[in-house]
């Protein structure tokens, strides 16, 4: 089922996009991690945002 309310499709999209990626395993960590859950490294990532917006 498509949505068709555009805000609530950005809230969607802003929710799935907005966590961190682990650079040694990219596992998905939430956005206030500062250690990935899984390996421990510190060496995390902001999800590139701009992937993923299709229209
Ligand atoms: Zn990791």
């Amino acid at each position: 089922m498509p949505i068709t309310d555009s805000e609530k499709k950005q809230i969607a999209q802003k929710a799935r996009l907005h966590l961190k990626i682990c650079f040694h395993c990219g596992a998905r960590n939430s956005i206030s991690a500062t250690r990935c859950r899984k390996c421990h490294n510190s060496y995390l990532r902001l999800k590139n945002r701009t992937l993923g917006i299709k229209k």
